[in-house]
């Protein structure tokens, strides 16, 4: 017996080849070997779209200290507390102060600061007159010092008009009004997206401590596989599994590796896979795995097991873990219809898994199908790509089927947003019933 033929004999001893297994089984004996990837620190923006894992909380208020809300002058409010158009308070201009500024003039009465916004509220100031209420103080002479960070913060002069009041306060943003020092920022179990990342830098984090994101590495097989870009020859096609799986990644959360196409050649195949293990938290192969007389990934991985599931597209499945550090690989079926959809229903919830956080599953939904299905096979789940229209006014939500069920029409994949899901015991779908939708977008 050949090595190969020994470990196959192996392999069925722990596997009953011929068994059929449902998607829900060989999902559920995926993910049982999957766990949430250890925590590290990341830089924020490598942290992005990645699950926090301690609870982060406000070292200083924010904000830090009192500021302006609006560009305009900074008084004591009983100075301009009887101004109208008519009879407005005259002050004098004391000082100017831009964001940044260090040092303030102090604000005694009959006085105002001009001020901009975010600059700190000077010692004597109020509120602020936003410069809207006030003639800008352009015909009461020129303010002689701009007041950039470290300049003389008393030398200002000349005048300004205001014509309204202002409360205590007003256009005030206190220290502390958006958080108190001490307080949770964000819990453990968030994920971070743009304004929690922004929440991070505003409290001076550089780093933060999440569950990185898994790293995938794509490869394909085939000899008949081109890369866009050079012309394909007789008998030769484009390698679209590649890019369609590492978009896919991508799009769950990963961080993925597009290898590209590799030859239908056991040995190439096993160097190729050793070699990408360094970067890979998880390894995903299309094509190679049916019955065919090149199905290189079925000869070239010994330590993956190939079963049969009852679903279309989709019946070979692959999936074991590789390499010294035991890392998932997960062999999908080379038709890109086929690919796409086993990379929905086990490469997703793979990747979701070990982010350790938000949804494993992609949402789904019941909807009213109007054609219909005409037939269904028998005991497989079939997945049909759809188009979904939410519930309007007066209507449900209905999916229509794109294309057929041919699992080489990638151009009806592209015009799909659902996939409909059509189940085992079920042969047909009568027009105007009920589906279940798995919402792509
Ligand atoms: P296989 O599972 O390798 O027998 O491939 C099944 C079908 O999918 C064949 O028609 C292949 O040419 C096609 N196919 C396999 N890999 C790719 C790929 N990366 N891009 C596009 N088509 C592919
Ligand atoms: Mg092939």
């Amino acid at each position: 017996m050949s090595s190969t033929a020994a470990r196959a004999a192996d392999q069925g001893a722990t596997e009953d080849r011929d068994r059929v297994w449902t998607v829900t089984e060989h999902l559920d004996d995926i993910l049982g070997q999957i766990h949430p990837l250890e925590p590290i620190e990341l830089q924020l923006l490598d942290a992005q779209g990645c699950v926090l894992v301690e609870d982060v909380t406000v070292p200083v208020a924010l904000p830090p200290f009192d500021n302006s809300s609006m560009d305009g002058y900074a008084v004591r409010t009983a100075d301009v507390g009887a101004a109208t158009a008519e009879h407005p308070a005259v002050l004098t201009v004391v000082g100017d102060i831009a964001a940044g500024s260090g040092e303030l003039p102090t604000v005694g009465p009959g006085e105002a600061a001009r001020i901009m916004t975010g600059a700190p509220l000077p010692p004597g100031g109020q509120a602020v007159v936003p410069v809207e209420w006030t003639d800008g103080g352009l015909d009461s002479g020129p303010v002689t010092h701009m007041l950039a960070r470290g300049a003389d913060p008393h030398g200002g002069s000349g005048r300004v008009r205001v014509f309204r009041p202002v409360q205590d306060g007003q256009h005030v943003r206190t220290r502390g009004s958006d958080a108190g020092a001490g307080e949770l920022a964000l819990r453990a179990g968030t994920v971070l997206g743009a304004p929690q990342i922004g929440l991070l830098a505003a409290v001076g984090r550089a780093t933060v401590k999440v569950r990185p994101r898994p790293r995938v590495v794509v490869l394909s097989t085939g000899s008949e596989l081109v890369q866009p870009g050079e012309e394909a020859g007789p008998g030769r096609i484009h390698d679209s599994n590649s890019f369609q799986l590492t978009a896919a990644a991508r799009e769950a959360g990963a961080i993925a590796y597009r290898v590209g196409a590799v030859i239908d050649d056991a040995a190439t195949l096993r160097s190729t896979v050793e070699d990408q293990l360094v970067r890979a938290d998880i390894v995903v192969t299309s094509g190679g795995v049916s019955v065919g007389a090149y199905d290189v990934v079925k000869e070239a991985m010994h330590d993956v097991v190939f079963r049969k599931v009852a679903m279309q597209p989709g019946k070979p499945q692959g999936f074991g873990r590789v390499g010294p550090d035991r890392i998932p690989l997960l062999a999908l079926p080379g038709n890109p219809v086929s690919s796409y959809v086993s990379f929905e229903l086990f490469v997703r919830p793979v990747i979701r898994t070990m982010l350790g956080g938000g949804d494993v599953h992609r949402p789904t939904e019941r909807a009213v199908c109007p054609e219909g299905v005409a037939s269904s096979p028998e005991g497989r789940r079939q997945f049909l790509r759809g188009w979904y229209e939410p519930a309007a006014a007066g209507r449900p939500a209905t999916v229509t089927p794109v294309g057929g069920a041919g699992s080489h029409l990638v151009k009806a994949l592209a015009q799909a947003n659902a996939l409909i899901v059509v189940p085992e015991e079920v042969t047909g779908v009568a027009p105007g019933a009920e589906v279940d939708v798995i919402l792509l977008t």
